[in-house]
């Protein structure tokens, strides 16, 4: 029943839930340029100072031997070679990403070519973004060798964060395997931690207490001062921003694992589950650092579809059963089964709420046939015209069968 209006695309509308596809990789390219500049800002004061200390030392007349001259020329020469070369990997990188992106806004530039559903290439435009969403869905729940396969299949690599997500994926990985140091260098890595502490997160932080924690839940196998002097370097400077944490840490050198079940607030600091929490701490802030939804795509989309489909009628019948019958009355055109009655989205739907539909899908003036049949008195008024009907005579537009007015009803929608 497309109609030409309902069937025409609105490429803005369409296109809304497409912002994170444009924004990562800008993100990611700020992220590169920001890591190569912290690189040469850092070897390049190096080089400076050393060569200023190499000339004051000259010039106070206690001039280094020639040798050590060399030496230190020959070192500033190494560290040059080693910003070239990191330097090179940047430039890789933003090469790569400029592809990503230039992919990326020719996908969404294609919509703009298209101005109907009904277009054959339509459905081939929204097949490369489905299978970007299932990528993306893939990617997010940890199944990076399925989804770079889809991606592959599909050739819709350009289009997917495979490596954005792979890297995050390893380093969660780790984490719930009990181990913070990689997340600990991708905390530290480039300028990620100005960025972090602009963003007041908390995640360095909690990886360090967790170290500190497992210190303290090692503490026959390592030295009697680590605990200490690892507080003291990485807990104490931060006692006014997190005091609990603080607090707990000192009473936690009192508190030996085998003695915390009578006391639950230190239970619950030795308890395996804190790695999980601090596996999801470092996904949130790794995903607001690079502005990626907290959420599949996937799930808005399918939540704002069914939220469109659903009808208050669809859990009213039987409010427990997941396999409610469609709700078809006998005044309804087509009797198909409604998507969201059926037994595979029904669940889904139960919790979204209905779309407010603010135009009228319904003819106006319904009346209802002898045989059970509505139409629209306009339609039915206009097809008794083209028959050539005698007047006061209608003609089903479906069956053909004649009536007469008087045997109409109308229809009233409650
Ligand atoms: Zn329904």
């Amino acid at each position: 029943m497309g109609d030409h209006e309902s069937s025409k695309i609105d490429h803005e509308n369409h296109l809304l839930l497409d912002q994170p596809l444009l924004q990562l990789p800008i993100e990611l390219l700020r992220k590169n340029l920001r890591s190569a500049r912290f690189e040469v800002e850092k070897d390049g004061s190096y080089v400076k100072e050393t060569l200023k200390k190499t000339a004051n030392d000259s010039a106070r007349g206690d001039p280094i031997s020639q040798p050590d001259a060399v030496k230190t020329l020959d070192l500033m020469i190494a560290r040059m070679r080693g910003v070239k070369r990191k330097l090179t990997a940047f430039s890789e990188e933003e090469n790569r990403l400029h592809r990503h992106e230039e992919a990326r806004v020719k996908h969404l530039a294609e919509l703009y070519s298209l101005y109907s559903v009904d277009d054959h290439k339509y459905e081939g435009w929204s097949r490369t973004r489905l299978d970007r969403l299932l990528t993306d869905y893939l990617l997010r729940q940890g199944y990076i060798d399925s989804a770079r396969a889809l991606a592959q299949e599909r050739g819709v690599e350009l289009l997917v964060d495979i490596d954005t997500f792979d890297q995050m994926n390893k380093i969660r990985q780790c984490i719930l395997n009990g181990s913070v140091q990689e997340a600990l260098a991708w905390c530290t890595a480039g300028d990620t931690k100005k960025e972090l502490r602009k963003m007041d997160s908390n995640l360095e932080f909690m990886l360090r207490y967790q170290q500190y924690i497992e210190i303290v839940r090692n503490r026959s196998q390592t030295r009697p001062d680590e605990a200490f002097s690892h507080a003291r370097k990485h807990l104490f400077p931060y006692r006014d921003t997190y005091p609990t944490e603080v607090m707990h840490a000192c009473g936690l050198l009192a508190m030996p694992p085998e003695y915390v079940d009578r006391v639950p607030a230190y239970r619950e600091i030795y308890a395996p589950a804190r790695w999980q929490k601090l596996a999801d701490l470092f996904t949130e802030t790794h995903n607001s650092l690079l502005s990626l939804p907290s959420i599949p795509l996937l799930h808005i989309a399918l939540s704002s579809g069914l939220s469109a489909l659903k009808t208050p009628a669809c859990h009213s019948i039987h409010p427990n059963s997941a396999a409610a019958p469609s709700h078809h009355t006998s005044l309804s055109l087509a009797t198909s089964v409604c998507p969201i009655c059926s037994t595979e989205l029904n669940e889904l739907a139960r919790n979204v709420p209905h779309a407010l539909h603010s135009k009228s899908h319904v003819e106006p003036d319904l009346l209802l046939l002898p045989n059970g049949r509505a139409y629209g008195k306009a339609r039915l008024e206009d097809y008794a015209k083209k028959a050539g009907l005698l007047e006061g005579k209608v003609k089903d537009l479906r069956t053909g069968e004649v009536f007469g007015v008087e045997q109409l009803k109308k229809v009233f929608i409650s």
